[in-house]
């Protein structure tokens, strides 16, 4: 018998993005959450933290599924609303994305169009030379097309973190930060030293869910955080190059992402020489004005992915896993988390919550592509 009977108490394992997320949702539910993590509060071995948290479901159509797309455009508004609503401030914006080559390189611009025409012709712009010149002044004269994808947005992600950590305290949320769970079950979390009984147990580990999900595959990704003060892009660029595709995101007090590497191994040792080479000349190109800017950081990790490249929430009474973000954990993590509620039979427009946060509508045909019961024989052989 669940000692919490006719109560809302819910432990997450993972303080990473989803376990944040999925807490932040919850407590808004009036749930009693208990957040473990292995690690400390900051959550610093988070793959979340190591994100350039763009919003870019346009950006990634050419290799996301279609899915995925529509989960990001949902989810656009609602971290709109999150960000809004927070105390904290954080750095957030919705400028758009800006796509362009090199003129020998153009044909990677040109097949990548040819991929997201079919079904996204609505939502990107051709530009000229002039038209890339108004939005970005710092690149005039330097690339003779582009594409404008209005939609797109960008969030700091570090930002936020901390933001939600302090929202979750107002809350009290119960940390269980340094506290390795050993063993996840319906209702039940087991640490080393102790077990907990939960009316809901969500798990949120990422890769470290390796045990419960073996379909789970490690995307090492590379990316730096320069500081550029000669440098002035106002949005998301990305340039396309037949070898890779660099995207540099401008972050408040002339600091930048530039990013990032995508190479299927979960190894998590620090960046290459290959990857420094490859991005740093490519960011050269784009822009000289970065030649004598300042690399503040660099940072690896592993995006956890599963064979089809899609989010999943495996659900069964008294258990969610929550796994299989990829490249586009930030992108889709709100309209997860309200599917993730929904499952746990918590109705969105509880009076408490403000209606903006209701917006499964747009995405609620998903539903059966983006859940699967535990076990599912498709991620667990
Ligand atoms: C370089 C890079 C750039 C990226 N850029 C973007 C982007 O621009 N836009 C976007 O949408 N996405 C981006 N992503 C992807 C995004 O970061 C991931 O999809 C997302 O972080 C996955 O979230 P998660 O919560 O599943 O995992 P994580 O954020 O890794 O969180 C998992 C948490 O679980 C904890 N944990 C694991 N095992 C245990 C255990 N046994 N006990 C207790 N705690 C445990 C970990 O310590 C960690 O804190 C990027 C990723 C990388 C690497």
């Amino acid at each position: 018998m669940n000692q919490h009977a006719n109560e809302k108490h819910v432990g997450i394992v993972g303080a990473g993005l989803m376990g944040r997320m999925m807490a932040y949702y919850l407590t808004r539910h009036d749930y009693h959450v208990h957040l473990f993590d292995k690690d400390d509060r900051g959550g610093s071995s988070s793959c979340g933290l190591a994100a350039a948290a763009m919003l870019a479901p346009i950006s990634e159509a050419d290799k996301a599924s279609s899915i995925v797309v529509k989960l990001g455009l949902a989810s656009i508004p609602l971290w709109q609303n999150i960000v809004d609503e927070l105390e904290a401030p954080i750095f957030f914006q919705q400028a758009g994305s800006l796509f362009v080559s090199h003129p020998q390189d153009e044909t990677e611009l040109t097949q990548f169009i040819g991929k997201i025409s079919r079904d996204w012709s609505n939502q990107f712009q051709p530009l000229d030379q002039q038209g890339i010149a108004e939005l970005e002044p710092a690149l005039a004269n330097r690339f003779k097309h582009g594409i404008f994808l209005p939609a797109e947005a960008q969030l700091a992600n570090d930002e936020w973190y901390i933001a939600v950590a302090k929202a979750l305290d107002n809350k009290c949320v119960t940390w269980h930060p340094q506290t390795k769970v050993k063993n996840i079950a319906p209702h039940v979390i087991r640490t080393e030293s102790k077990t907990f009984d939960f009316n809901w147990v969500v798990d949120c580990r990422g890769l470290g869910a390796k045990d419960a999900i073996p379909a789970l595959r490690g995307v090492r990704g590379e990316r730096f955080r320069l500081y550029a003060p000669d440098a002035q892009l106002n949005r998301p660029i990305r340039l396309m190059h037949p070898r890779y595709h660099i995207y540099i995101v401008p972050r408040p007090n002339q600091e930048f992402i530039l990013g990032a590497s995508e190479i299927e191994s979960d190894d998590m040792s620090p960046v290459s020489v290959r990857s420094t080479l490859e991005l740093l000349s490519a960011l050269y190109s784009l822009d000289a004005a970065f030649g004598e800017a300042r690399i503040v950081e660099t940072v690896v990790n592993c995006r956890p992915a599963l064979p089809h490249n899609e989010p999943r929430i495996f659900h069964q009474p008294g258990l969610l896993q929550i796994n299989g973000l990829y490249r586009n954990g930030y992108l889709v993590a709100p309209a997860i988390a309200e599917t993730a509620l929904q499952l746990m039979g918590t109705n969105n427009s509880n009076r408490n919550c403000s209606n903006h946060f209701t917006s499964t509508t747009s995405y609620s045909c998903l539903f059966s592509d983006i859940v699967s019961p535990i076990n599912d024989e498709d991620f667990c052989q």
